[in-house]
């Protein structure tokens, strides 16, 4: 299979209707002057393609914030599957890509999860390429690349788009566009490598740490997560705003029949106070500091061993998104690196 073609932005239009006559649409939309979200668009034009960071991440589209899993009435139970169909996410940059392979993961490995597979099967993914901020460390979490979790891939080479194809249904809808889309040449083929080693000269923060498991373990006792969980109000932003970040909690409702009812699957914060509390007064971690420094263990250590991957993408969501200022994740990697012996 042919991979790499490119698309005159001049036919961008032509792109996006067939886009937009495939299924819904999702893109960053501004939502304010620097805040962006991914949201459905019926129009070219509302496309932010300056957003680097959505608030919400694309996990929203695959792992909804609340759905009914089950209802009951009397001994028989009836599995509420999702009602979806084929959709498309334009706007995804590595990290949000990166992302979206650990969900993957999580969600689809055995026993996988049957409302994730079902809105994952519907999705056509479109990565687009970005320069970083001053919040961007995808560099330092080895996902500035790009990855395979896409059906295509566009970087922005002044004039046109360069489009990467990853599976068949990426191929098939470039092979829609007629001869809009055509084959790239070495120039194309030059400018976007020139791209791509500017954006990798660009990162304005980061570190260099071959073995974050390592100092996340000798470090557990480091002063900091004292001084940072003392700061911490427990809001639980950090975690919806985390792309990988997945914890749910189960909410059974009865009705006042008392024999009918129904299971609703919702998203959870490990930074919520009770999140780890158990019957008998019993809180697994029952203070700040115990809950930001799991939180930070998960992100930066946690799925090593089952995986061999961490769970930060190094996205900026939480650092933008936290009031107490403490989610400094590059920040508080040098500051354990300075610590360690
Ligand atoms: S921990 Fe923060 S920077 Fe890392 S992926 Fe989650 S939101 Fe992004
Ligand atoms: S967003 Fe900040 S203050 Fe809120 S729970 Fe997370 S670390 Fe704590």
């Amino acid at each position: 299979m042919d991979r790499f073609f490119v698309l005159p932005k001049t036919k961008f239009d032509l792109f996006f209707n067939k886009l937009v006559s495939t299924g819904k649409l999702y893109a960053p939309v501004a939502v304010s002057e620097k805040s962006y979200s991914f949201k459905s668009v019926i129009r070219p034009d509302e496309i932010a393609w300056q957003a680097l960071r959505t608030i919400l991440p694309p996990k929203k589209y695959f792992f909804k914030e609340t759905e009914t899993i089950l209802t009951y009435k009397d001994n028989e139970i009836k599995e509420v599957l999702p009602e979806s169909t084929n959709f498309s996410i334009l706007g995804l940059h590595p990290c949000d890509l990166a992302s979206l392979s650990i969900m993957d993961k999580i969600f689809l490995d055995y026993p996988s999860d049957t409302h994730y597979a079902i809105r994952r099967k519907n999705a056509f993914l479109i990565g687009t390429s970005c320069m970083p901020d001053e919040h961007c460390f995808c560099e330092s979490m080895g996902t500035s690349s790009v990855n395979n979790t896409y059906d295509i891939f566009l970087t922005d080479i002044l004039d046109k788009y360069f489009i990467e194809v990853a599976t068949a249904k990426g191929k098939e809808f470039l092979d829609s566009l007629g001869d809009s889309v055509h084959k790239s040449d070495s120039s194309d083929e030059s400018q976007y490598k020139t791209f791509w080693r500017e954006r990798e000269k660009s990162f304005k923060i980061g570190f260099k740490e071959p073995n974050l498991k390592s100092l996340m373990n000798l470090e557990i006792d480091n002063p900091i997560w004292e001084e940072l969980g003392n700061q911490c109000l427990s809001c639980g932003n950090c975690t919806p705003v985390c792309p990988t970040c997945y914890c749910f909690d189960m909410l059974d409702t009865v009705n006042l029949d008392s024999v009918s009812g129904q299971r609703d699957r919702q998203w959870d914060s490990c930074q919520f106070t009770m999140f780890a509390g158990v019957a008998g007064d019993f809180n697994f971690r029952a203070t700040p500091v115990e809950r930001l420094k799991f939180w930070y263990r998960h992100k930066l250590h946690g799925f090593e061993d089952p995986y061999g991957l961490k769970t930060c993408v190094g996205c900026g969501r939480c650092t933008v998104s936290c009031p107490a200022e403490i989610d400094d994740i590059v920040g508080l990697v040098k500051v354990l690196q300075n610590s360690s012996p």
